[in-house]
């Protein structure tokens, strides 16, 4: 009997080892497929053969004269300049389809433009090695992608190598330990799909406390155009501000709250800057674009990406 169960539970042993292999395997493949999503864009840009890494200074960003299109028959934006200076927040507010996200794109360098230049702290990203480029640049999406992994491995993500205590710190940070610690498990429960269910809210701010472990001096901040609750927006609007100080930040924002945080906004309308300024500035001009998105937003007309009311034939 004894060699009997003692076979059995080599056997069973056996099995559970070739099911937990199993099970391994198809978690690092749904790890592989999620980390896949989470990059998002296909890289499809190599390094120059010559290329050097960013030396990242202060964190300027210059659009000079770059035309874009998604193919070479299209522009999507026209000889656009823009000079962020370092530290400068800047919100890109826009119709959808202006090219906000391109813009964002372009400084990451998924794509280069057709002309003209994209540089940050004078080095056109185009001749920097991508990896690089992508360490001076910390993004927070539009729709933070988790893994089906504990709350302390998502968050490291950003930075593979920091320890717990850093990982609890961007957490502290961005506002999220507080919320962790009340999952069943803390740092160690398991979200993401098929995990515990964060609401949009939380899952932001576990990206801006991704974006604090990376420590980056360029923030580029994809604002979710769904509406939070207000508590909610609070938290993350909170989270944000501690995120932007003493960084350079170019984002496509949506939500007042966050406009009204930056130092420059570009009204763009089909690729192009139509208003350049302070927020408080173009609110004061009367007939200005700026102050009609406003004006529909605060009126609860529109709750996100703004739709532009149709100009009337003078
Ligand atoms: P916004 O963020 O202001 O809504 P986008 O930069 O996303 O604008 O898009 C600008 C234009 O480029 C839109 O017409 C959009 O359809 C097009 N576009 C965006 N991404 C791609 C892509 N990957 N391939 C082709 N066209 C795209
Ligand atoms: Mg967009």
């Amino acid at each position: 009997v004894v060699v009997v169960s003692t076979l059995t539970f080599r056997i069973l042993q056996g099995s559970r080892d070739l099911a937990m292999a199993v099970i391994d395997t198809s978690q690092q493949c749904s790890y592989l497929r999620e980390t896949l999503d989470v990059i998002g864009l296909p890289q499809t840009l190599n390094d120059r053969p010559n290329a050097k890494p960013l030396t990242v200074r202060d964190g300027t960003v210059r659009f000079e004269n770059v035309t874009f299109g998604y193919t070479d028959d299209s522009a999507i934006l026209h000889g656009l300049s823009i000079d962020v200076p370092a530290g400068q927040k800047v919100g890109l507010v826009g119709p959808s389809g202006a090219g906000k996200s391109s813009i964002l794109q372009l400084i990451q360098r998924f794509y280069d433009p057709q002309s003209g230049d994209v540089l940050i702290d004078g080095q056109c990203v185009a001749a920097v090695t991508q990896d690089s480029l992508h360490e001076a640049i910390a993004v927070v999406p539009q729709e933070v992608m988790l893994f089906h992994r504990t709350v302390m491995e998502n968050i490291r993500f950003a930075r593979p190598g920091a320890s717990d205590a850093d990982v609890r710190r961007a957490a502290e940070a961005a506002g999220c330990d507080g919320f962790i610690m009340q999952l069943p498990d803390g740092y160690d429960s398991i979200v993401g799909e098929r995990g515990t269910n964060l609401s949009g809210g939380q899952r932001q701010r576990i990206g801006i406390a991704r974006a604090f472990l990376k420590d980056a001096r360029l923030v580029l901040l994809d604002e979710a155009t769904s509406a939070l609750d207000t508590g909610s927006e609070m938290e993350v609007q909170s989270g944000l501000n501690a995120l932007m100080t003493d960084r350079t930040v170019i984002a496509v924002a949506h939500r007042l709250s966050t406009i009204a945080a930056f130092d420059r906004v570009l009204v763009l309308e089909e690729g192009r800057v139509l208003e350049d300024g302070a927020p408080q500035d173009l609110l004061a001009q009367p007939d200005g674009l700026f102050r009609k998105l406003w004006q529909l937003q605060a009126d609860g007309l529109i709750q996100s990406d703004v739709v532009l009311p149709d100009t009337p034939c003078p």
